[in-house]
């Protein structure tokens, strides 16, 4: 540490199936990190890549830590001892880390270093979400918000709601949560209220979603955003708005917060937001869920992009990028909602019908051996 201690550090790295391909699933830096949370963080990974149709197995990576009370040296040093631990697990035809919760670009750039440090030689492309001049994407800070906005789009399109004059309502005012702010709102949506992990804030008429993310970055948190009132966590899950986007953590929105759910879409941005009593809830009350797996899909899919063009020494433009997004991101929404109309069920059972049955066609495919 600065100080010259010394401070002990858990982290953990899960593979949870690399049966379609290498895994893949980014790193998380929070105090509330658990072996089992990175599990079931590896197991939708497994699920979402294959949902999206992407050659890449599920996995998952956490370091027990609170990288806002962490200098930047001390956050780097961490890092560096933690890739260095896992670096003979990981590797470009083995498991692909990237950012998640509380990393970053940065982040990604010490683990290209010492990866590649180790190996002697330089291995951009073993983890993905890198800065742009070591061979990050252009597209790929943007790409979990705009895949989600693609996603809301294609649940307007099935449940006939209009985007243009949509309100909206944002857990979560992180990477995933202000892109689809501010994607949503260049095509007509509204921000009406947004919460991050100090507090939340409602306007009576809307709120600028690059406004709130300057306000944000300049006193550390959305509350204070001139032109909002100061509401609860609770009190902003159920706000009266047309898309509600839970993009902050786990669990946030409980069987009790279901209840009094009034949006009429919900679009997932974070990872397993919705309980499965939750989920019985507002399946009950007629909303229209995009599932995690599928929602948020358009990260790992843009690291996908990256990778294959780190392979192959290329570069694209983020309308390349961007294009081949919403292909990717557009094909699953409707290989989900297909199944879902099929089979007459949710479509996170849907996500999970596709999702599970394309890596069992291709575990039985492989057959057993030795
Ligand atoms: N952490 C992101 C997720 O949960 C991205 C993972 C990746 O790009 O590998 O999907």
């Amino acid at each position: 540490m600065d100080d010259g201690g010394v401070k002990v550090f858990t982290g953990f790295r899960v593979q949870y199936n690399d049966a379609r391909g290498p895994s893949k699933g980014g790193i998380r830096y929070h105090p509330n990190v658990t072996l089992d949370e990175v599990k079931a963080l590896a197991c939708w990974m497994t699920w979402k890549c294959s949902i999206a149709d992407i050659p890449f197995g599920g996995a998952k990576g956490g370091v027990i830590c609170n990288p806002k009370e962490m200098s930047n040296l001390e956050l780097e040093r961490m890092t560096r001892r933690y890739a260095s631990a896992i670096a003979d697990f990981i590797g470009p035809y083995r498991d692909i880390p990237a950012p998640d919760v509380y990393t970053n670009a940065q982040v990604m750039a010490w683990i290209v270093d010492t990866y590649s440090q180790l190996k002697g030689y330089m291995v951009p492309e073993v983890v993905t979400g890198k800065p742009i001049p070591l061979g990050g994407s252009l597209g790929r800070d943007t790409a979990t918000g705009r895949g989600a906005v693609f996603c809301t789009r294609e649940a307007g399109r099935v449940t006939k709601m209009t985007l243009k004059g949509a309100s909206f309502a944002v857990q979560g005012y992180g990477n995933a949560g202000s892109n689809y702010a501010e994607i949503l709102q260049e095509l007509g949506g509204r921000l009406v209220a947004a919460a991050d992990s100090q507090g939340a804030v409602l306007s009576k008429k809307v709120i600028d979603a690059l406004k709130l993310l300057k306000h944000k970055e300049k006193v550390g948190t959305v509350v204070g955003m001139p032109g909002t009132e100061k509401i609860s966590e609770d009190e902003l899950l159920r706000t009266e708005c047309d898309i509600l986007v839970p993009a902050a953590l786990e669990n946030a929105i409980t069987k009790d917060v279901a209840k009094g759910v009034r949006a009429k879409v919900i679009v997932e941005c974070a990872n397993g937001p919705t309980t499965p009593e939750a989920d019985t809830v507002l399946d009950a009350n007629g909303v229209f869920v995009v599932p995690d797996i599928l929602a948020n899909s358009g990260g790992v899919i843009v690291s996908y992009l990256e990778w294959v063009q780190n392979l192959n020494r290329l570069r694209w433009t983020e309308e390349e990028v961007n294009t081949k997004l919403e292909d990717k991101i557009t094909r699953a929404f409707s290989d989900v909602h297909e199944t879902s109309q099929k089979e007459k069920v949710s479509m996170r059972t849907a996500a999970l019908i596709v999702g599970v049955g394309r890596v069992a066609d291709a575990i039985k495919t492989l057959g057993l051996w030795p």
